[in-house]
């Protein structure tokens, strides 16, 4: 059983990487972006109150966030392993995780980082935006999330860093080539897969 998450800055193709190595562990998939998308397009409270943080790529306040995901994590489908997607991305959320995971009797075994040039990261956004039209891949905004990743959630890595527990990959290649080399680096750590 693998509890891990995945973080990475924006346009790093951590969302693509996850649901590939979740399936192979058998193990869901959890993306916070993901669930805030989905209550956006449901027009659900909770979607109405995320919506202007993300379309701005700020962090929705992390009550809302923190209470969403210990209600997921609660979820039995979670209790044989999971891949969490785009939390903590602060250092309170790390924190707050650690609470909800102590209260299940059980740990993180592992935090992937995947790594990327900003150039890079701000090249594949646009080019997302021109397919998805993401409200959040406009060039002001890419450039404010990344602004906002480096500042918050580096910090978070480097907590899992003093932990022994993360994992830097190079996100650079295309999505094969980075799975094969996440799953690489994963046998490296003695972690089944
Ligand atoms: P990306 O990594 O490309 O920014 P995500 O889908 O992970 O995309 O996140 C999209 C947006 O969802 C974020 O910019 C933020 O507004 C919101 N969000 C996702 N996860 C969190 C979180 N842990 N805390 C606060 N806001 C979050």
């Amino acid at each position: 059983m693998t509890n891990m998450l995945i973080l990475g800055p924006p346009g790093s193709g951590k969302g693509t990487q996850a649901e590939q190595i979740a399936a192979r562990l058998g193990i869901p998939a959890i993306s916070t972006g993901e669930m805030f998308r989905a209550h956006v397009d449901a027009a659900t409270p909770l979607g109405l109150e995320a919506r202007k943080y993300l379309d701005e790529g700020n962090f929705v306040p992390d009550s809302v966030t923190n209470a969403m995901v210990r209600e997921r994590l609660h979820n039995p489908d979670a209790g044989g392993g999971f891949l969490l997607d785009g939390y903590p991305r602060n250092t309170k959320q790390l924190e707050v995780l650690d609470g909800i995971l102590a209260s299940l009797g059980t740990r993180l075994d592992l935090a992937l980082q995947l790594t990327a040039e900003d150039g890079e990261l701000v090249e594949r956004m646009l080019s997302r935006a021109r397919i998805s039209g993401r409200s959040d891949d406009t060039e002001d905004v890419i450039r404010h999330r990344l602004e906002v990743y480096y500042r918050q959630t580096e910090p978070v890595a480097a907590a899992y860093a003093g932990r022994g527990i993360l994992l830097q990959v190079d996100g650079d290649g295309d999505i094969g080539t980075v799975t094969e080399r996440i799953v690489a680096a994963m046998r490296g750590t003695g972690l089944e897969l």
